[in-house]
């Protein structure tokens, strides 16, 4: 048996993607059914219900649990079950007036013109976005990209069991990495893993985050370095980048037996602490008994205190979820200490300066920026391995390369008017 975590509100996992039979005979059956165009965000909403990453979700929302889930973290179609985002689609008016309650309707992205799922709609509702983005993302500031997706979406929500019959172009572009909460759970158990903690990662694996995963390996069984392979902002690094990166870090840094690497499909809403929540709700799912939540996990810009997303495990009710948090502090290297720590280790406040050479000029703590991080990397100078391994710089530094190359020649194209034509 099992010593895992027990899936979200559930005793088994409940995914939603059809197998087989079943999946031929509902995908004939679309064919004939209303489309109803969804946005990148509902589209890989839908595919973590799919998996059953969003256990125990049987489809997208209705008014009730929407207002609810707003408003004090429940699903009352569920028995008050926790829950702390909206998962909701939207429709045009005109779209929504034409279909009847009761009727199914074909579930198509946008983005790849495909079939995704099917729905039979129980339920047509308007929402107050500006209510939802002040609940969820704490601000209605139009900059926001979590309140700007929620403020564009269409004006009403259509709710209903869903049936999902693809998870897109992930399993084959993210081969390897990509994987379903069944598939997690089963290379945990044959570890014989009971305690898992979850690292959240959308960026490059650099030295504090590996000091992350060590801290978590000395608490727990393994560690699961999750990745997020959904949608990306412009400029971020590809998952296939970041996961060579992670490899040879793993490889080399790590005890192989004790860490596993996986994707998920989920689109960033960037809605700090509770999304925070929602990442736990969904590693609970995938048989992570811990989550690492680190300084302003899941925020942009400034809308969230540092510390906001390891404040609010603590404002819910100690029984939302299996899942507990692994607060840790900011971290980074440290000349002083001699080592890798943090703010709630290291006595030395000085920032490390590194010139633009790369070399060390002293002071204590090490936050290299990212920009100075590019730079270096770009004009062949050496990064400090303080910050982050020899292996991984390499790895970013050829991908950083490939890049250059195509500005430049772009940038020929434009000189010779090519780029006119
Ligand atoms: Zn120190």
């Amino acid at each position: 048996m099992s010593t895992l975590v027990p899936p979200h509100g559930s005793r088994t996992l409940k995914p939603l993607l059809l197998e087989g039979k079943a999946l031929g005979e509902e995908i004939a059956k679309a064919g004939s059914l209303k489309k109803v165009p969804m946005t990148s965000r509902e589209t890989s909403d839908l595919i973590m219900m799919g998996i059953g990453a969003f256990t125990p979700l049987s489809g997208f929302m209705g008014y009730d649990d929407w207002k609810r889930c707003c408003d004090s973290y429940q699903l009352p179609s569920a028995k008050n079950l926790f829950w702390p985002i909206p998962i909701t689609l939207s429709a045009e008016p005109w779209l929504a007036d034409s279909v009847k309650i009761g009727e199914e309707v074909a579930l198509w992205d946008t983005e790849t013109d495909a079939l995704m799922g099917t729905m039979k709609v129980s339920e047509k509702y308007v929402i107050d976005k500006e209510h939802e983005c002040k609940q969820v993302f704490r601000t209605t500031d139009p900059k926001h990209p979590g309140v700007q997706k929620v403020m564009e979406q269409a004006p009403v929500n259509l709710a209903g069991p869903a049936k999902v019959v693809s998870e897109s172009y992930y399993p084959e572009m993210f081969k390897g990495i990509y994987q379903r909460p069944v598939e997690a759970r089963k290379l945990f158990e044959e570890r014989g893993w009971t305690t898992v903690a979850a690292l959240q990662l959308r960026n490059p694996m650099h030295g504090s985050h590996a000091y992350l995963a060590w801290i978590a390996i000395e608490v727990c069984d393994g560690v699961y370095i999750h990745q997020l392979v959904g949608k990306l902002k412009e400029g971020d690094i590809p998952a296939e980048v970041r996961v060579r990166a992670i490899d040879a870090l793993v490889n080399k840094y790590f005890r192989k037996e004790r860490v596993i690497q996986g994707g998920y499909p989920m689109e960033m809403r960037y809605a700090g602490p509770r999304e925070a929540l929602l990442h736990a709700v969904f590693r609970q799912n995938y048989g992570c008994s811990h989550l690492i939540v680190g300084r302003d996990h899941a925020g942009v810009g400034d809308y969230y205190g540092p510390f906001d997303a390891q404040k609010i495990f603590f404002e819910i009710p100690p029984d939302a979820l299996v899942l507990k948090p692994l607060p840790l502090d900011w971290t980074f290297y440290c000349y002083e200490c001699g080592a890798m720590a943090s703010m709630k280790t290291c006595p030395h406040e000085s920032k490390a300066v590194i010139d633009e050479n790369g070399q060390y000029k002293g002071g204590a703590r090490l936050m290299l920026s990212g920009t100075l991080l590019r730079k270096l990397m770009s004009e062949g100078k050496p990064v400090p391995s303080e910050f982050s391994k020899p292996e991984v710089i390499a790895i970013l530094k050829a991908y950083y390369d490939t890049l250059e190359q195509k500005v430049e020649i772009k940038l020929h194209g434009h000189a010779t008017g090519e780029a006119k034509k």
